[in-house]
């Protein structure tokens, strides 16, 4: 694996750190305190090429690696978490996933609008008897003739009241288990379709966050993605690569919280001399700092083995694990060095922290990443 970038990875970080630095960093708190981004950022992100990374260009897509991808993403986590989920989920679970699984067809509707920013996507997995057991959902897909009718009840659907389509997994047979669990594209504008924005976070409250209410929601058979019966296969492909990104967006909110403690530790003084000065001070700061490294370091390797071919779903869960503990540590370990200062939102600790505290929750908790590990290297499974 080189650590070196190459250029065009080095130009695209530049581009994202650039466009942090223009579009995301002035409204940061703003969007934090209202509890809304402000949904002209998608067409922007859309116009920089950051929704088509890695799609190929006949679709709309801005080709480039997945380390280009990783890298953007960090940048987009150093910026505003909120934000960067909004392209994690659009683009690395829907989009990505599209092109993998998608047909001729599928791609030609949904990509280019899904890479652009005309269209918003969204990831329709968990229910509300059902997160880490997902295997389990209850949402039933009946055929009628050329349709399936839909009903069931998805919950913390992330984009979900901004979203023009969800990719949703509903169960097609009575097979047990993941057996019987088929993936759909599904217009959100289609009737019978109702979403509830969440309130209340304890982070992230700028994205739009939602329950998906479907109530006989009638869609044609062309809008299955894959076979029927695959469906839980396509959401492990998705996630396996989706926990990169959130890896790497860990890693970026967790050099977000090495940035602002140093700054700080340099400013701030204490008996007498820069806080910087005093050695436990300095012990929190290396903390952060060999958590940034090490987080980066297993994420990268992630985007190297997909680049190349190789098999990364072992990779991509100890690398999101650690980032996203990583990240609750950072910004844990910033708060402190902001004393009373990073418990009141003037200072960037406090959203740190309370946006880093999901990280270890969503795409599989940290104690799922330990049980796919556990399972790849004992050959046991515990689900
Ligand atoms: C802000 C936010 C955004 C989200 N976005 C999306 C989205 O876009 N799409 C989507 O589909 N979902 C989304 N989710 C849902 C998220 O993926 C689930 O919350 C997560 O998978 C955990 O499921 P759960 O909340 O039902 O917890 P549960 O599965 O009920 O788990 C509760 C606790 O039990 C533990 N546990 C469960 N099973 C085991 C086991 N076998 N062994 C050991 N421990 C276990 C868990 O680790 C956890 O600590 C989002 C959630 C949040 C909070």
């Amino acid at each position: 694996m080189n650590l070196e970038l190459s250029e065009e990875q080095t130009a695209v970080r530049q581009l994202a750190k650039d466009f942090v630095a223009r579009e995301i960093t002035p409204h940061v708190v703003e969007w934090d305190r209202t509890e809304s981004v402000d949904r002209a950022i998608v067409k922007k992100l859309g116009e920089v090429g950051f929704l088509g990374l890695t799609i190929d260009e006949e679709y709309g897509g801005s080709g480039g690696d997945h380390l280009a991808y990783c890298l953007v993403t960090e940048e987009l986590g150093r910026g505003d978490s909120a934000v960067r989920g909004i392209v994690s989920v659009s683009l690395g679970l829907v989009a990505k996933t599209v092109a993998s699984w998608g047909s001729e067809e599928q791609k030609r509707q949904w990509l280019p609008g899904l890479t652009s920013g005309a269209y918003v996507g969204c990831f329709g997995l968990t229910e509300p008897g059902t997160g880490s057991d997902a295997g389990n959902l209850a949402t039933k897909a009946v055929r009628d003739g050329d349709s399936y009718v839909i009903s069931g009840t998805k919950m913390f659907i992330t984009n979900g009241t901004w979203a023009d389509v969800v990719l949703l997994f509903a169960r097609t047979n009575d097979a047990p288990g993941h057996r019987g669990v088929s993936a759909f594209l599904v217009p959100t504008d289609t009737p019978g379709l109702t979403r509830r924005t969440i309130h209340g976070k304890l982070g992230l409250r700028g994205q739009a966050t939602a329950e998906l209410v479907l109530e006989d929601v009638r869609v044609p058979a062309s809008a299955m993605l894959a076979p029927e019966g695959k469906g839980f296969s396509v959401a492990m492909s998705a996630l396996a690569k989706g926990r990169m990104s959130v890896a790497a967006g860990c890693v970026g909110l967790a050099q977000a919280a090495l940035d602002a403690a140093v700054r700080y530790a340099g400013e701030r003084e204490q008996f007498g001399k820069p806080i910087a000065h005093h050695q436990l001070v300095q012990e929190l700061i290396s903390d952060i700092a060999v958590d940034v490294d090490a987080a980066r370091l297993l994420t990268w390797r992630v985007a190297d083995l997909i680049d190349r071919g190789l098999p990364f779903t072992t990779e991509s869960s100890k690398a999101k694990l650690f980032a996203s503990e990583a990240a609750v540590r950072a910004a844990n370990n910033a708060l402190q060095v902001f004393g009373g200062y990073g418990y009141i939102d003037e200072y960037p600790a406090g959203k740190l922290l309370r946006d880093a505290r999901v990280m270890t929750l969503y795409e599989g908790t940290s104690q799922i990443q330990k049980l796919v590990i556990g399972r790849a290297l004992t050959g046991v499974s515990a689900f």
